[in-house]
């Protein structure tokens, strides 16, 4: 008996928002298991430092400039994707995000839009983007989107936020059902809460603290804790998963009422 393989050889990785957070870390993990990357972000800067830094490790990345928000930089950018790494995309982590911080009474009309507009259409447009290339070449891929436990539960100041990833939640199980009879499954990893630059400093603030003592595990996540369901959802070890959203929060949506 073989067990299943989590290694990522001979494919090609798309992570969008790879310019800080979890989704720099995604391309790592990828690009670690044997994946050529891709990093995609609206700060080339950035993401050409990370490139140097990843081909120095004898890693396989590359870099594009995309603003998930407009289909046409979406479109030019996964082509690029493709003339740079010599092939279709076939992992595509819809990982840019924003968060915003307004009460709803306070909530502009621009905030929702920003937030919507990035956290919902973003993954739309990309995915979209993406899926068509791969059903034009004949190819199997995969697309995995990161929702968040807001997606399940709620949040002052952060309602645009919740429904955005409340979208991104059932948009995984639509895309699912529509690009199952193309080969290309799509999966969601709703994380819980991990510090990077969406909610920097919250966590030294009173509520911050108070928030990590409700959850079951008491602590943060590291965003090394969302490796194992990347790479699940990414390689043939998850091969018959599709509209799966995975719960990676250290049991904090079980967190009593
Ligand atoms: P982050 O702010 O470090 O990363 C978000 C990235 O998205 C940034 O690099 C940003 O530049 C990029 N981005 C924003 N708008 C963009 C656009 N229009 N086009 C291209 N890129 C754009 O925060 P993070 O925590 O790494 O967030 C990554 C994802 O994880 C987000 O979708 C977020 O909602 C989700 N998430 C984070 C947490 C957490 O606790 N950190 C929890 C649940 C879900």
């Amino acid at each position: 008996m073989s067990l299943p393989s989590f290694r990522l050889d001979g494919r090609r990785a798309l992570v969008t928002g790879a310019s800080s957070g979890l989704g720099q870390h995604f391309a790592e993990t990828l690009a670690r298991a044997g994946a050529e990357v891709v990093l995609a972000a609206r700060r080339t800067d950035r993401i050409q430092a990370e490139v140097e830094r990843l081909q120095a490790a004898g890693l396989k990345a590359h870099c594009v400039a995309m603003d998930v928000t407009s289909a046409a930089s979406v479109c030019e950018a996964l082509a690029a994707a493709e003339a740079q790494s010599g092939g279709v995309i076939d992992i595509l982590v819809n990982n840019a995000g924003v968060s915003g911080n307004s009460f709803f009474l306070n909530l502009e009309e621009e905030e929702w839009d920003f937030v919507v507009d990035t956290n919902l259409k973003g993954p739309y447009l990309v995915a979209r983007e993406m899926a068509k290339r791969l059903v034009a070449v004949k190819q199997p891929g995969n697309i995995i989107n990161i929702a968040s436990i807001l997606g399940f539960r709620v949040a002052a100041v952060l309602a645009p936020y919740c429904a955005s990833k409340a979208g991104v939640i059932h948009l995984t199980k639509a895309m699912a059902l529509e690009l199952a009879r193309y080969g290309i499954r799509v999966n969601a990893i709703a994380p819980g809460y991990i510090e990077t630059e969406i909610n920097a400093g919250y966590f030294d603030t009173e509520p911050g603290l108070k928030m990590i003592a409700r959850i079951p595990m008491r602590r943060l996540g590291d965003r090394t804790d969302l490796d194992g369901p990347l790479l699940l959802l990414a390689s043939e070890a998850g091969r018959y998963m599709t509209g799966s959203v995975i719960e990676v929060d250290g049991g904090h949506l079980c967190s009593t009422l």
